[in-house]
Protein backbone atom coordinates (compact mmCIF):
# COMPACT_ATOMS: atom_id res chain seq x y z
CA UNK A 1 0.00 0.00 0.00
CA UNK A 2 1.04 3.44 -0.75
CA UNK A 3 1.71 5.63 2.59
CA UNK A 4 -0.68 8.86 2.66
CA UNK A 5 1.66 11.11 1.07
CA UNK A 6 2.63 9.00 -2.02
CA UNK A 7 -1.25 8.57 -2.49
CA UNK A 8 -1.66 12.30 -2.32
CA UNK A 9 0.91 12.66 -5.11
CA UNK A 10 -0.81 9.87 -6.89
CA UNK A 11 -4.37 11.55 -7.11
CA UNK A 12 -2.18 14.97 -8.05
CA UNK A 13 -0.68 13.03 -11.20
CA UNK A 14 -3.95 11.75 -11.85
CA UNK A 15 -5.55 15.36 -12.48
CA UNK A 16 -2.42 15.72 -14.73
CA UNK A 17 -2.61 12.90 -16.82
CA UNK A 18 -6.54 13.37 -16.87
CA UNK A 19 -5.91 16.94 -18.21
CA UNK A 20 -3.84 15.60 -20.46
CA UNK A 21 -6.56 13.92 -22.34
CA UNK A 22 -8.07 16.78 -22.52
CA UNK A 23 -8.39 19.35 -25.00
CA UNK A 24 -8.28 22.43 -23.24
CA UNK A 25 -9.90 25.87 -25.14
CA UNK A 26 -8.61 27.89 -22.07
CA UNK A 27 -9.44 28.24 -18.07
CA UNK A 28 -12.99 29.27 -18.68
CA UNK A 29 -13.47 27.30 -21.92
CA UNK A 30 -15.19 24.03 -22.10
CA UNK A 31 -12.28 20.96 -21.82
CA UNK A 32 -13.20 18.49 -23.81
CA UNK A 33 -12.20 15.38 -22.79
CA UNK A 34 -11.06 13.03 -25.89
CA UNK A 35 -10.51 9.62 -23.91
CA UNK A 36 -13.52 6.83 -22.98
CA UNK A 37 -17.03 7.60 -22.36
CA UNK A 38 -19.97 6.02 -20.99
CA UNK A 39 -23.14 4.82 -22.84
CA UNK A 40 -24.27 8.31 -21.72
CA UNK A 41 -21.56 10.32 -23.15
CA UNK A 42 -19.84 11.30 -20.00
CA UNK A 43 -16.04 10.40 -19.99
CA UNK A 44 -15.55 7.96 -17.54
CA UNK A 45 -12.02 6.47 -16.83
CA UNK A 46 -11.08 3.39 -14.22
CA UNK A 47 -9.28 4.17 -10.65
CA UNK A 48 -8.78 0.86 -8.59
CA UNK A 49 -11.18 -0.60 -10.65
CA UNK A 50 -13.53 1.98 -10.22
CA UNK A 51 -15.51 3.16 -12.95
CA UNK A 52 -15.13 6.88 -12.06
CA UNK A 53 -16.96 10.12 -14.24
CA UNK A 54 -14.54 12.22 -15.41
CA UNK A 55 -15.97 15.72 -14.60
CA UNK A 56 -16.64 14.26 -11.20
CA UNK A 57 -13.21 12.98 -10.69
CA UNK A 58 -11.91 16.02 -11.67
CA UNK A 59 -14.64 18.56 -9.44
CA UNK A 60 -13.58 16.67 -6.17
CA UNK A 61 -10.06 17.13 -6.79
CA UNK A 62 -9.93 20.40 -8.06
CA UNK A 63 -13.19 22.31 -6.23
CA UNK A 64 -14.92 19.86 -3.11
CA UNK A 65 -15.71 16.06 -2.28
CA UNK A 66 -18.90 15.19 -3.83
CA UNK A 67 -21.78 13.63 -1.79
CA UNK A 68 -23.32 10.25 -3.48
CA UNK A 69 -26.74 11.70 -3.34
CA UNK A 70 -25.09 14.82 -5.14
CA UNK A 71 -24.99 15.15 -9.07
CA UNK A 72 -23.41 17.17 -11.60
CA UNK A 73 -25.17 19.39 -13.78
CA UNK A 74 -23.21 20.48 -16.81
CA UNK A 75 -23.99 24.57 -17.56
CA UNK A 76 -22.20 24.13 -20.61
CA UNK A 77 -24.61 21.13 -22.13
CA UNK A 78 -21.51 19.49 -23.14
CA UNK A 79 -21.30 16.25 -21.81
CA UNK A 80 -17.76 15.87 -22.30
CA UNK A 81 -16.42 19.18 -20.95
CA UNK A 82 -14.81 18.35 -17.25
CA UNK A 83 -14.08 22.40 -16.70
CA UNK A 84 -15.08 22.15 -12.65
CA UNK A 85 -16.53 25.39 -13.50
CA UNK A 86 -19.05 24.62 -15.96
CA UNK A 87 -20.88 22.19 -14.22
CA UNK A 88 -23.14 22.73 -10.64
CA UNK A 89 -23.96 20.30 -8.04
CA UNK A 90 -27.66 19.50 -7.65
CA UNK A 91 -29.20 17.55 -5.13
CA UNK A 92 -32.10 15.37 -6.04
CA UNK A 93 -34.11 12.22 -5.80
CA UNK A 94 -34.36 12.33 -10.11
CA UNK A 95 -31.56 11.90 -12.24
CA UNK A 96 -31.91 14.52 -14.19
CA UNK A 97 -32.76 17.78 -12.36
CA UNK A 98 -33.41 19.48 -8.67
CA UNK A 99 -33.94 22.94 -8.04
CA UNK A 100 -29.99 23.78 -9.31
CA UNK A 101 -30.88 22.62 -12.65
CA UNK A 102 -34.17 23.83 -13.32
CA UNK A 103 -32.25 27.41 -12.63
CA UNK A 104 -29.65 25.91 -15.29
CA UNK A 105 -32.51 25.91 -17.83
CA UNK A 106 -31.74 28.54 -20.75
CA UNK A 107 -35.39 27.56 -22.34
CA UNK A 108 -38.74 27.52 -21.24
CA UNK A 109 -40.66 24.24 -22.46
CA UNK A 110 -42.04 25.59 -25.54
CA UNK A 111 -38.01 26.61 -26.48
CA UNK A 112 -38.59 30.20 -26.13
CA UNK A 113 -34.78 31.75 -24.56
CA UNK A 114 -35.06 32.79 -21.11
CA UNK A 115 -32.85 36.02 -22.03
CA UNK A 116 -33.64 38.92 -18.96
CA UNK A 117 -36.44 40.67 -21.41
CA UNK A 118 -38.36 37.82 -21.73
CA UNK A 119 -38.07 36.39 -18.18
CA UNK A 120 -41.06 37.20 -15.77
CA UNK A 121 -40.01 36.57 -12.03
CA UNK A 122 -43.21 36.13 -10.02
CA UNK A 123 -42.71 36.85 -6.27
CA UNK A 124 -43.93 32.90 -5.72
CA UNK A 125 -40.73 32.26 -6.89
CA UNK A 126 -39.59 30.93 -10.67
CA UNK A 127 -39.54 32.07 -14.01
CA UNK A 128 -42.28 32.56 -16.91
CA UNK A 129 -41.52 32.94 -20.25
CA UNK A 130 -43.05 36.32 -21.41
CA UNK A 131 -44.16 35.00 -24.77
CA UNK A 132 -45.77 31.69 -23.05
CA UNK A 133 -47.61 34.49 -21.24
CA UNK A 134 -48.39 36.98 -24.15
CA UNK A 135 -49.84 33.92 -25.57
CA UNK A 136 -51.88 32.13 -22.78
CA UNK A 137 -53.63 36.10 -22.59
CA UNK A 138 -53.88 36.55 -25.97
CA UNK A 139 -55.73 32.85 -26.14
CA UNK A 140 -57.46 33.88 -22.66
CA UNK A 141 -58.61 36.81 -24.32
CA UNK A 142 -59.78 36.12 -27.46
CA UNK A 143 -61.88 33.30 -25.95
CA UNK A 144 -63.44 35.71 -23.20
CA UNK A 145 -64.18 37.76 -26.46
CA UNK A 146 -65.58 34.50 -27.91
CA UNK A 147 -67.91 33.69 -24.95
CA UNK A 148 -68.03 36.52 -23.19
CA UNK A 149 -71.92 37.10 -23.94
CA UNK A 150 -72.70 33.51 -22.60
CA UNK A 151 -71.29 34.30 -19.46
CA UNK A 152 -73.98 35.34 -16.47
ZN1 LIG B 1 -17.92 23.22 -20.72
ZN1 LIG C 1 -41.94 30.31 -23.92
Amino acid sequence: MLRQNERGNETAMLVEDILQQATIFGDNACWIWNGPVSEKGYGRIQIDGRKVLVHRFVYEKLKRPLMSIEGLHHKCKIKRCINPNHVEPFISDHPDGGPAFQRAKTHCPNGHEYTELNTYRPPSGGRICRICRRKKDEIRNAKGRNHGKKRT
